[in-house]
């Protein structure tokens, strides 16, 4: 696509961001649907960050992803907050508001995950047995927020902070989620249909981790919002158990396509966006 004076702006604001694969992964539905737009990783200085959003909103620059570490400072930051950014207290999706000058704030990263699993493990609503969401960060807050809203089954979610955890519980739905210990893992993987490790352990190979899930259903869903590296400690012990397994590529395409639902008003393709992270990342 020829980029004019009327190309439109988009952009994924972070520190680091130069690795970021969103500007390949939104580039490419650009193109499929024939909008004259332009998507680009910024990096921002963290003393910079307010500064830079009032900047791009006076330069027109249309939406905005939010990466580590500005998801709360984003926000903190925005006009107006979607419902789910309020009970998350992060956002990753910013859409300009022309008349105010500013973004409105919201959170597809539960959300993306969810389109992801309805994509690629489509029974797993159906499937008896508890979901094990691990974490309680901001990944972690967004995914419970999108499995309470569209699932009734009983969640037990793992943390470190305890209170971190039960103050999440108690915004969404005590009743539905409980929170548990690590040292209590292995009884709650016990007949488990769907285990996400929304923590940062693994990522980069930093503090890899291996649960033992033979204890889980035999159909169960082990699902790592970790993609760097694509096959963790996590993920090998899945298979090792011969249980289904999925790395966060997915969820990233799925993050994606709600946020470019938000801008464009169109829902793109997600196995297709997929598709292009995966051939992206075989390099
Ligand atoms: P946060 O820093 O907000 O949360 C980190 C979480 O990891 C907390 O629950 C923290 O526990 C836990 N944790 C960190 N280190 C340890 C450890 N050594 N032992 C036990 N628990 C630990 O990060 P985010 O929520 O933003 O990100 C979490 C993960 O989600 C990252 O790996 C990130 O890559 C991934 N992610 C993937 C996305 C995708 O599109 N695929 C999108 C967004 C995030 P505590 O609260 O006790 O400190």
């Amino acid at each position: 696509m020829k980029t004019t004076g009327s190309t439109e702006l988009y952009a994924v604001l972070g520190n680091p961001v130069r690795h970021s694969m969103s500007p390949v992964l939104q580039n490419a539905w650009i193109q499929a649907h024939g909008f004259k737009a332009l998507y680009v990783a910024l990096p921002v200085e963290p003393d910079n960050f307010e500064v830079a959003l009032q900047g791009l909103a006076a330069s027109d620059v249309c939406g905005l992803n939010i990466t580590t570490p500005f998801k709360e400072r984003a926000a903190a930051a925005a006009l107006r907050q979607s419902d789910r950014v309020k009970l998350v207290g992060a956002a990753n999706c910013l859409t300009l508001d022309r008349a105010g000058r500013g973004y409105d704030a919201n959170n597809t990263d539960g959300d993306g995950l969810v389109a992801d699993l309805d994509a690629r493990a489509s029974d797993w609503r159906e499937r008896a047995g508890q979901i094990v969401v691990l974490g309680a960060g901001g990944a972690a807050r967004s995914i419970l927020a999108a499995l309470s809203a569209h699932s009734q089954k009983p969640i037990h979610v793992i943390n470190r902070d305890q209170d971190r955890a039960q103050q999440i519980a108690n915004q969404l739905n005590p009743e539905q989620i409980q929170v548990g210990t690590w040292q209590e893992l292995p009884q709650h993987l016990a007949d488990a249909s769907l285990v996400i490790n929304a923590t940062s352990q693994g990522l980069n190979n930093q503090s890899p981790f291996s649960p033992d899930f033979s204890p889980t259903q035999p159909d169960a869903v082990i699902y790592d919002t970790i993609y760097s590296p694509r096959m963790t400690a996590y993920l090998e012990s899945a298979k090792a158990s011969k249980r289904r397994y999925f790395d966060g590529l997915g969820m990233l395409a799925g993050q994606g396509a709600l946020a470019f639902q938000h801008w464009f008003g169109a829902l793109p393709d997600i196995r297709a966006g997929l598709k292009t992270l995966e051939e992206a990342f075989a390099g």
